[in-house]
């Protein structure tokens, strides 16, 4: 069961659909197949921006769907002691449980719906990891991360954390129904969504019962996109089909359009899918590894102040444990 349910749509705040003659549906500009590969200690991904110009994800950087996996006891993996500067991470769990610790003493659990919002900032050191209660029984574990760039001016804040809680999130409904709408963050239709972030967003779980449409009204300042966790659809006015893995770059307008097929499959009921949008940043990105910058000096300097540990260092309570640069 993903993320956040509820019984009874109909009880929840409607996203009005855009008035047809006033609105203008976004075109589609490209739909990519997420290639598969591994992240950290080997626990499987989809890299759903894979093959998309950097310059049609501003704000955003980098989604990797994590799972959905199911795992024998003994299999969950995580990743090693890490660093990051320069962006902000955002953790979602659909299903299964991540448990996370920085250098600077935070972390928590984040699992069945909840949000980790992490501002890297000036930069830190991180371990993301199944707890070990979860390692030893296994299960099924799916959920993304999502890396949303920072401004200039803001990639040397101090590292911030906004944990949400799966029943913080804002839920509503579709025009008629037919859809949950899990806001996480900014506005939709003059709601809003607990988390925030220095670039202006908005982000949408959506989970789309077979044969609905789904018609939000979204920023015209904001790029859109949409990428499906599970499920068969179609998006655009164009009704171009879509599948788990596949991501949609959506052209200029202030409103989005998807659908659910009527017919889906048993494991996917429903169409489940991530709706992102923000204002572009449009500076230049220098990104390696885990260091997004804005030039190469200063991600050569990102590497160098984490090999002199002034990223932070791995609290004595995990010591032991490998930093890897890469991961
Ligand atoms: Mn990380």
């Amino acid at each position: 069961m993903p993320a956040v349910t509820v019984d009874d749509l109909l009880t929840l705040p409607r996203v009005h659909a855009p008035d047809a003659a006033m609105s203008t549906p976004r075109p589609i500009r490209s739909v990519t197949t997420a290639p598969r590969g591994f992240e950290g200690e080997g626990f499987p991904v989809r890299r759903a921006f894979a093959g998309v110009d950097l310059a049609e994800l501003d704000p955003f950087i980098h989604l990797d769907q994590m799972g959905e996996v199911e795992y024998a006891p003994g299999e969950p993996k995580g990743t090693p002691w890490h660093p990051h500067r320069g962006f902000e991470t955002v953790t979602y769990m659909l299903d299964g449980t991540l448990s996370h610790t920085d250098s600077h003493g935070g972390g928590g659990l984040i699992t069945d719906g909840d949000t980790q919002w992490m501002t890297a900032g000036s930069g830190l050191l991180h371990i993301e990891t199944p707890p070990e209660e979860i390692v030893v029984a296994g299960g099924l574990f799916h959920g993304f991360q999502l890396w949303v760039n920072l401004p200039r001016q803001a990639k040397w804040t101090a590292p911030r954390y906004q944990d949400l809680r799966a029943g913080d999130v804002r839920l509503l409904s579709s025009h008629d129904g037919g859809a949950l709408l899990r806001l996480i963050a900014g506005d939709l239709s003059g709601h809003g969504g607990p988390g925030s972030t220095h670039t202006p967003i908005t982000m949408v779980h959506a989970t789309v019962e077979p044969g609905a449409e789904v018609r939000l009204p979204w920023r015209s300042d904001y790029n859109a996109l949409a990428y499906v966790l599970a499920g068969h659809g179609r998006v655009g006015t164009e009704r171009r089909p879509v599948e788990t893995g596949q991501l949609t770059v959506f052209g200029r307008g202030d409103e989005v359009v998807l659908a659910a097929d009527e017919s889906q499959e048993s494991r996917a009921p429903r169409l489940d899918v991530l709706v992102l949008g923000g204002r572009p940043i449009r500076e230049p990105v220098a990104w390696y590894g885990p260091f997004v910058m804005n030039t190469k000096a200063e991600v050569m300097q990102a590497m160098d102040d984490f090999q002199a540990g002034r990223l932070g260092s791995i609290p004595t309570l995990h010591a032991g444990g490998n930093v890897d640069p890469t991961a």
